[in-house]
């Protein structure tokens, strides 16, 4: 019997996640510095970028708008080079003070979600740490995750919240746009023996800004982020949907 053709959603899956692998492949081979883990992610998010830019999805149709932060309370799985770009555009674009309180209000959120599973009953909603005001205040340099999170109804968003969120109507291209950007990251990462395992935003983000050498080390193969893996419950492997 002949294979079930491909959908459009499993298309741009394969399309993405190659691009992305193929990248992030090149630039690991062609040196292994932290600078390198910036780029990859840059470069992630601009192929990213790219495909939202020839969307067929109209963005009216969409409820994510500028004053909206509701998806800001779910936990969020990133991985490390997210995470050190992250850390490293906060040493950057904050003074001493500032990333004090950053470095403060990340490790209060800590405090209540390390470890935690995710589920509605485990982890309940809790805005982020990096939600300032209403907004995002890493916007430029937010994870994959948040790149790729988007809903059709602001109050199916909400009342997801602590429900199973699945059942939530969203943008599939913006989805799989994302996931797949950063699907073919990880998949360079293990083939040069990096580890590119899913972590917890918040938990991950704690141990960047404590140890200015975490990106050092993470390249040295040492586990500095163990601990902080993303606790996904087993019916729910992944933080966002494969392409269907
Ligand atoms: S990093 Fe930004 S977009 Fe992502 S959850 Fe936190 S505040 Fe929201």
């Amino acid at each position: 019997m002949a294979p079930a053709p491909e959908s459009p959603a499993a298309q741009l899956h394969r399309a993405v996640s190659e691009t992305s692998r193929s990248t992030t492949g090149g630039i690991l081979a062609s040196g292994r510095s932290v600078e390198a883990v910036h780029e990859i992610v840059a470069r992630g998010a601009a192929l990213g970028d790219a495909y939202m830019a020839r969307s067929p999805t109209d963005p009216g149709l969409l409820a994510c708008k500028k004053g909206c932060s509701t998806c800001c309370s779910r936990p969020v799985g990133t991985t490390a080079p997210t995470v050190l770009r992250l850390a490293a555009w906060l040493r950057e674009h904050r003074t001493p003070d500032e990333l004090a309180e950053v470095r403060r209000r990340v490790a209060a959120l800590d405090d209540v979600t390390h470890g935690k599973m995710w589920t509605p009953r485990e982890r309940p909603p809790n805005p982020c740490a990096l939600l300032v005001d209403g907004a995002c205040s890493v916007y430029g340099v937010r994870p994959f995750a948040c790149r790729a999170w988007n809903a059709v109804d602001v109050e199916e968003c909400k009342r997801s919240m602590g429900q199973d969120w699945t059942a939530l109507r969203f943008d599939l291209y913006q989805r799989t746009t994302f996931a797949a950007v950063e699907d073919g990251i990880k998949l360079a990462l293990g083939e040069a023996g990096l580890d590119g395992g899913d972590l917890e935003l918040t938990a991950a983000l704690r141990v960047a800004l404590e140890r200015p050498d975490a990106g050092v080390a993470w390249l040295a193969g040492e586990p500095v982020f163990a601990g902080c893996e993303a606790k996904l419950p087993p019916n729910q492997r992944r933080h966002l949907p494969l392409a269907q």
